[in-house]
């Protein structure tokens, strides 16, 4: 993605173009999946823990991204689609481990999911799925 691109990206959702924000999301759009923290905490060495935490909080807050996938040690970051909005995620698709590669997907749901709640107004949903994801099941063993 172009940086001027990320730039206006970063406008229209109200945010300023900080340097640490520019690089996080072209480093989050050049990787091939859901980023995991640590990869982000390498790309992005040049700010401190602190500075990195608020760049994920502010991009999380304004729809920019979100987070997939979470584990003991890790958590994955995906960009979002279009439309999420500042405050409001609409990111109802299925993230997805691979157990052999570990890399983090998000995955479109061919059909909308029906979840009745009786009583209950759904704001989000989130599923997480496990297995074997299709570049590693080509490859024979
Ligand atoms: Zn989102
Ligand atoms: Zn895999
Ligand atoms: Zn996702």
């Amino acid at each position: 993605m172009r940086k001027e691109t990320i730039v206006d990206l970063l406008h229209t959702h109200g945010l300023k173009a900080t340097s640490s924000r520019i690089e996080l999301l072209s480093r989050m759009h050049d990787y091939p999946s859901a980023i995991p923290y640590s990869k982000l905490q390498q790309h992005l060495a040049f700010v401190d823990r602190v500075t990195l935490y608020r760049t994920i909080e502010a991009l999380v807050e304004k729809g920019l991204i979100h987070q997939a996938y979470r584990e003991q040690s890790e958590i994955y970051y995906a960009l979002c689609d279009k439309n999420c909005n500042p405050g409001s995620h609409h990111d109802e698709h299925i993230h997805f481990k691979c157990k052999s590669c570990g890399m983090v997907q998000c995955l479109t749901l061919r059909e909308e999911i029906q979840i009745s709640m009786e009583g209950h107004e759904l704001q989000g949903l989130d599923i997480r799925a496990e297995g074997i994801c299709s570049d590693c099941k080509e490859v024979p063993l």
